[in-house]
C-alpha cells in the first residue's frame, strides 16, 4: 500500500510520515530530500541553477546513496561523503525549489520514486505525490498550516540544526522566503503543489505531531483492514463486526500499536466470544486456535471456521498445536494466544503459562497485548448460551519484542517476556477503568 502526504514546508510532513511509516512497518521517503540532494549535488559540480540545459545534461550522473538509521532517520551521501545535514541549509531549499521547475528533473524524480514505490508498502511525502507520482494511492494526505506557524516550525529547525546560525538567522527573514517558496511551488505550471482532488486536507497549526499521526494512522488502517482479506474472511468479518457494534457497541482501542508482519495477539481470555470479538477488531486477517467442540456449535462453528479458526483437540500446549503456531508465525502470519490456557472462571485475569514466552522465543516475533472488556458478562464460562446485548471493549497495547540475548538462560527469558504480559494486559485494564484517555500503554 502506498500512502501519500503532500504539503508545503513546516507543516511536519517529514516527522509526521516517518512516525506512520514506522508504526506500520512501512518504508518511507522523504522526496524533498531527492530535489535537495540533487541541488546541493549541482552546487558541487559548479552547474548554476538557472542553466536548465547544463542540468538536463548532468542528470545521467547524478547518484547519490540513503541509509536509514535507527528510529527510522535517514542519512544521506554523495559520492560517499555525507550530507544528511548540509541539504537543509536554506540556500540548497531554494536551490531545490528552483531546479524543481525544470521537466527533465521532475521526469528523474518522479522515476526515481515510483522504482521505490514497487518494492512494497512505503509512505512517500513531498508536493506532487498525490497528484502526480501516485494518482493512484490507497491514503492521500495534504497538510497545510498558516504561513506564520511554519515559518516558524522551520525557524526552530534550522536553529536546532545550525545553532552556528542563531545570529544571522531571522524569523521575519524565515517568513518571506516560506512565502516566496510557496508561490514558487504553487504557481508553477509543471506539478504545483495542490492537494488531490481526493486528498484528506489536515491543517496541522493548531495540532501536535501525534494528533496528526494519529489522524492519518486511523484512515490507513481502515484501508489496510479490507485491502488484505481474502472474500469469504472478509465477509465474515464484515458481518460479524456489524454484529459486535450493533449488539455490543463493540470499541476498539489501540489499533495504532498493530504492527506489519508477524506476531503474537495476546489476550486475556474469558468467554466463548473471545475469539471472533479479536479476529474483527483486528485491522488484516489474523489466525486463531480453536477447540474442535467449538465448531460444532451452530452459526459460532461456521463463523470462526469463516474467521481462520484452526481445530485443536487437546491443550494449546500440546506438540502438534505448538507446531502449527509456529509455523504461522514463521509465515508472517497474525495469531490469536490466550496464554492463561483456559477462560477465567470469575471474568479475572488468571496468571499465565510459559508457553507464551516459549512461542514469542520459537518464532522471534513481538506480542501485541490484547485486553478483551465485556465478554465475560456477554457470555461468561458455564452458560450455554450468549446473551445478545451488552457492551464489549478491545485494546491493543504497544508491542512486546523478544530479545535475543545469549547470556540470559533461555528458559529465564521466556518468564521474563511472560510475565510483561501480564503486567501489560493489567496495565490496559486499568487504563480502561480509568476512563480509556490518550493512546494505551
Ligand atoms: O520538502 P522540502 O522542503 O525538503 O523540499 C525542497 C523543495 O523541493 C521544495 O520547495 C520543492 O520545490 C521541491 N519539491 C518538489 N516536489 C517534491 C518534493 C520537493 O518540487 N515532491
Amino acid at each position: 500500500m502506498i500512502i501519500v502526504i503532500d504539503g508545503p514546508a513546516g507543516t511536519g510532513k517529514s516527522t509526521v510520515a516517518r512516525q506512520v511509516a514506522r508504526r506500520l512497518g512501512f518504508s518511507f521517503f522523504n522526496t524533498g530530500a531527492l530535489y535537495r540532494l540533487l541541488a546541493l549535488w549541482l552546487q558541487k559540480e559548479g552547474i548554476s541553477g538557472s542553466d536548465q540545459g547544463a542540468i538536463a545534461e548532468a542528470l545521467v550522473r547524478f547518484t547519490y546513496e540513503a541509509q536509514t538509521v535507527s528510529g527510522g532517520e535517514r542519512r544521506y551521501f554523495l559520492q560517499g561523503e555525507e550530507v544528511t545535514n548540509a541539504i537543509r541549509a536554506p540556500d540548497i531549499a531554494l536551490l531545490a525549489s528552483e531546479i524543481a521547475l525544470y521537466p527533465e528533473v521532475r521526469q528523474l524524480m518522479t522515476t526515481i520514486q515510483r522504482d521505490f514505490g514497487q518494492k512494497g508498502d512505503a509512505v512517500f511525502e513531498g508536493r506532487d505525490m498525490g497528484t502526480v507520482v501516485f494518482p493512484d494511492a490507497r491514503v492521500k494526505i495534504f497538510l497545510t498550516a498558516s504561513s506564520e506557524v511554519r515559518a516558524q516550525r522551520r525557524y526552530e529547525e534550522l536553529l536546532r540544526t545550525f545553532p552556528a546560525l542563531s545570529d544571522s538567522l531571522s524569523f521575519e527573514k524565515l517568513l518571506a522566503e516560506t512565502k516566496e517558496r510557496d508561490l514558487q511551488d504553487t504557481t508553477r505550471a509543471l506539478a504545483p503543489l495542490k492537494p488531490a482532488s481526493d486528498a484528506i486536507i489536515i491543517d496541522t497549526s493548531d495540532l501536535s505531531i501525534d494528533q496528526v499521526t494519529e489522524k492519518i494512522l486511523h484512515r490507513a488502517l481502515r484501508y489496510r483492514r479490507y485491502s488484505k482479506m481474502h472474500l469469504p474472511y472478509r465477509i465474515c468479518y464484515s458481518i460479524a463486526r456489524f454484529f459486535f457494534k450493533t449488539c455490543f457497541r463493540l470499541k476498539i482501542y489501540g489499533l495504532e500499536h498493530f504492527p506489519a508482519g508477524a506476531a503474537i495477539l495476546a489476550a486475556n481470555h474469558a468467554s466463548n466470544y473471545d475469539p471472533p470479538v479479536l479476529s474483527i477488531s483486528c485491522p488484516e486477517e489474523v489466525y486463531f486456535l480453536a477447540k474442535i467442540s467449538l465448531f460444532r456449535v451452530p452459526v459460532l462453528g461456521r463463523l470462526i471456521r469463516l474467521l481462520n479458526a484452526r481445530p485443536v483437540s487437546g491443550e494449546a500446549t500440546d506438540i502438534a498445536t505448538l507446531r502449527e503456531i509456529i509455523s504461522l508465525l514463521q509465515e508472517g502470519k497474525k495469531v490469536i494466544l490466550f496464554p492463561e490456557g483456559a477462560r477465567s472462571q470469575d471474568g479475572e485475569l488468571q496468571p499465565l503459562a510459559r508457553g507464551i514466552g516459549f512461542i514469542a522465543g520459537k518464532a522471534k516475533c513481538p506480542i501485541v497485548p490484547a485486553y478483551i472488556d465485556g465478554s465475560f458478562a456477554a457470555w461468561p464460562r458455564g452458560k450455554r448460551f450468549p446473551k445478545l446485548f451488552g457492551h464489549i471493549q478491545v485494546v491493543f497495547g504497544s508491542l512486546i519484542e523478544w530479545t535475543e540475548d545469549e547470556k540470559v538462560p533461555k528458559r529465564e527469558r521466556e518468564e521474563k517476556i511472560t510475565a510483561r504480559v501480564e503486567e501489560a494486559l493489567r496495565g490496559l485494564k486499568k487504563w480502561l477503568e480509568k476512563g480509556a484517555k490518550g493512546l494505551p500503554p
